[in-house]
């Protein structure tokens, strides 16, 4: 527009005055318009260097356009920025929320990203080891043969290489050009409870095997042996009772810790009457020991307990029949039901051969057994300690096991307030 404006004016000044005047006119226009377009040039170049939406310059005319149609752009490119930093941020989040250990490996090996769990599983740091190749970070042979082969179809169990007991599985998946996700999960628990599965079939096949290849034996000999006066068959009956009555016993227990382990709904709770069990239990003990013990009760509670009386009973009889099986003749046992600061506690002390440190920590696991040949002579079947703690755990009570060797054991079962049930189911 100024050049057309300008143009016409140059003519009009040609016509009335002279060419050279026109011509000397235009120049000056044409210089001062390029002056203008240079100045407007150099604020979009200053701007260009710090492009900020609240500095965009301002002009009038093409250049306002111009400034304006750029300020759009820029607007929609920062929120473009903004929406794929917020979705990026997205994808972290949920990656850091997954339970496995996540990396980005790129053609060469290189760490392109990881999770805080792969970071845990392979003691990455994400200051120092992101773009760092993995092979100098994990350097267990098992794993660069893994990394080099092509087939990832069965995962890799290794050790961590940060820390000693935890196992790890890993998988790596190949993705998009040349990249590479490395998964790793934490696979420890579940090894631990696969051993625990398989020691457990191993040692109830074997405390089945032991008493039936005695049955067995007794079996075989009948029937080879002929003359066999009375005297001679009816020891053998015997024993083979009791080597059945052994089985019956294992059967009966791991029937029993099968339920309290798998039966997930609470078991059926009532009052229980503790006085008229304690006299049940002191009665049974008393069959047990058939006198070979002095057995006392004490009651210094009045208290009830909310619970299940046939847990409890089996409980409370196990640590007396364990006092009487491990006791030597003529050995005192207590069984003493008190409070100790509001919480109702049932305990058993006894005179015997006592337990060492090292094994109380060990003595509710399945057939865990200080002296196997004394458990077994006595009729245990290494489970009873075993079914007390799910019962303990059904009660929310604490199992509190004090011993010295040769001096004897004191084994307490601590119920929490809540299970304390007054003295209703008496009156
Ligand atoms: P068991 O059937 O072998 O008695 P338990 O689970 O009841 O199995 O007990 C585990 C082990 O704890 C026993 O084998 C025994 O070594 C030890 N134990 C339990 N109670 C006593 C006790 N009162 N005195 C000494 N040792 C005990």
């Amino acid at each position: 527009m100024p050049v057309i404006t300008g143009t016409i004016i140059a003519l009009l000044i040609w016509a009335i005055f002279s060419v050279v005047t026109a011509l000397l006119f235009l120049i000056a226009i044409l210089l001062f318009l390029m002056a203008r377009h240079a100045h407007q040039l150099n604020k979009l170049n200053q701007w260009l260097a710090k492009p900020d939406l609240q500095t965009i310059p301002e002009a009038s005319g093409l250049w306002d356009e111009a400034f304006s149609r750029l300020y759009k752009m820029v607007k929609r490119h920062q929120k473009t920025k903004a929406d794929l930093a917020s979705e990026l941020q997205h994808i972290q989040l949920a990656t850091s929320a997954l339970p496995d250990g996540v990396a980005i490996l790129n053609a060469a090996n290189r760490i392109e990203w990881f999770n805080p769990l792969a970071e845990q599983h392979f003691g990455l740091n994400s200051q120092r080891d992101v773009m760092q190749d993995i092979t100098y970070l994990v350097r267990q042979p098992e794993f660069i043969r893994y990394l080099h082969e092509s087939n990832y179809n069965e995962p890799l169990i290794m050790t961590s290489s940060r820390h000693d007991e935890m196992r790890l599985s890993i998988r790596i998946v190949d993705y998009g050009d040349n990249k590479r996700l490395l998964i790793s999960r934490d696979i420890t628990q579940l090894e631990r409870i696969e051993a625990m599965r398989r020691d457990f079939v191993a040692n109830v096949s074997h405390e089945l095997r032991t008493p039936l290849t005695v049955v067995n034996g007794y079996v075989e000999n009948l029937q080879d042996m002929d003359n066999l006066n009375h005297a001679q068959i009816s020891r053998a009956l015997y024993l083979m009772a009791d080597q059945t009555k052994r089985m019956d016993n294992l059967v009966a227990d791991l029937l029993t810790l099968s339920r309290l382990e798998n039966d997930l709904t609470p078991s059926r709770e009532e009052i229980v009457d503790i006085h008229s069990l304690l006299r049940t239990v002191y009665q049974d003990g008393q069959t047990l020991s058939a006198g070979k013990h002095h057995i006392s009760m004490e009651i210094a509670s009045e208290k009830n307990l909310h619970g299940n009386y046939d847990q409890l009973r089996s409980a409370f009889s196990n640590f007396l029949s364990n006092a009487i099986r491990y006791t030597p003749e003529g050995g005192e046992i207590l069984m003493r039901w008190g409070e100790r600061a509001e919480q109702q506690v049932f305990s058993v002390q006894d005179s015997g051969i006592g337990i060492a440190q090292q094994h109380i920590p060990r003595l509710t696991e399945r057939f865990y057994r200080v002296d196997l040949s004394r458990s077994r002579e006595t009729g245990g079947t290494g489970l009873g300690l075993a079914i007390v703690k799910h019962i303990a755990l059904r009660h929310q009570a604490k199992l509190e096991v004090i011993s010295v060797e040769n001096k004897g054991s004191t084994f307490s079962l601590v119920f929490p307030p809540k299970r304390t049930a007054g003295d209703q189911a008496k009156a």
